[in-house]
């Protein structure tokens, strides 16, 4: 292992439940911080003793990262059971970033799936720290059902500082008065202008696979559009190779891989 490759140790100061499988963990360094990190970046996440994982960061850049978990295994499931004062590895920053300032002067458009939200928060919180900065702020978000919403307690506050967010739910339940129907229907409601809008997409790849058609058949250029691709990483430093997707090796080509470069290869199943 390089020492690039050690991780850092950071303690949890913060946990907070998103849903019933996912948790939002605020960390800071013990030691020595790892390097700045910018929106759609990742971590290799280290629970002692059971295992490391990639991570997106969700949080603003700074200091201290902001990562939220979703248990899905024995690794995540160690993660989101991190109380405050609980010390986990960290190694990164990792990948590309969204490029959030390239939408300067335009709309920028977040389109996301379930904890697909999670990488694309940091970008969000970016773009209304600078909100004289954009023409419009449009959030579009996907939950399987409303108590599967992450970061539900954030979309006033959003609203409030000059983002248009619609949100819809594949199943409703009792008190949802909401939109109901999958992410791709807020894209008509949305009123994008195709030619001036960067749309960042993140979810589960066959949502990914159906907003980039969708925003396609909408006239939104495929250079405009960035998914943020997932495989199994190990080494974060392009070493490993099981993260390689066609001719990219995901942990440094992407995740953020712009759709021009990612529709060819989105046919292509992880093993
Ligand atoms: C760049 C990147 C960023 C990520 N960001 C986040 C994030 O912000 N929050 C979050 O909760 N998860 C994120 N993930 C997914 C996370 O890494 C996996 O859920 C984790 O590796 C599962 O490890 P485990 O040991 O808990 O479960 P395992 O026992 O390894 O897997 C449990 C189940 O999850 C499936 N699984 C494992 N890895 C993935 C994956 N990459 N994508 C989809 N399914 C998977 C397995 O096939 C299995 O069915 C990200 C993955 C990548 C590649």
């Amino acid at each position: 292992m390089t020492m690039q490759a050690l991780p850092a140790r950071y303690r949890v100061t913060s946990r907070d439940a998103e849903t019933h499988d996912t948790v939002t963990l605020a960390l800071e360094p013990v030691d020595r911080p790892i390097g700045p990190h910018l929106p759609g970046q990742f971590t290799m996440l280290y629970a002692f003793g059971v295992g490391e994982v990639p991570i997106s960061i969700s949080g603003p850049a700074g200091l201290g990262l902001v990562q939220t978990i979703r248990s899905v295994g024995a690794v995540t499931r160690s993660l989101c059971g991190a109380d405050r004062g609980h010390v986990v590895g960290v190694r990164g920053p990792y990948g590309t970033d969204w490029g959030v300032a390239d939408a300067a002067g335009r709309d920028l458009v977040v389109v996301a799936g379930g904890i697909g939200l999670a990488p694309l928060r940091g970008a969000l919180l970016a773009a209304l720290a600078a909100r004289e900065m954009y023409r419009r702020i449009v959030v579009l978000i996907g939950a399987r059902s409303p108590e599967e919403l992450v970061f539900a307690g954030e979309l006033a506050a959003w609203r409030a500082g000059g983002a248009d967010v619609l949100v819809t739910v594949d199943r409703a339940t009792a008190g949802w008065t909401g939109h109901v129907g999958v992410v791709t229907q807020l894209i008509g409601p949305a009123q994008l202008d195709p030619a001036a809008a960067l749309v960042l997409v993140c979810g589960p790849e066959v949502m990914m696979r159906l907003t980039a058609r969708a925003l396609r058949e909408h006239g939104v250029p495929p250079g405009n559009i960035r998914l943020s691709l997932e495989r199994n990483m190990r080494c974060g430093v392009a070493e490993c190779g099981h993260c390689q997707l066609g001719p990219l090796l995901l942990c440094r080509d992407g995740p953020v891989v712009s759709y021009t470069r990612a529709a060819p290869l989105l046919s292509v199943r992880e093993l």
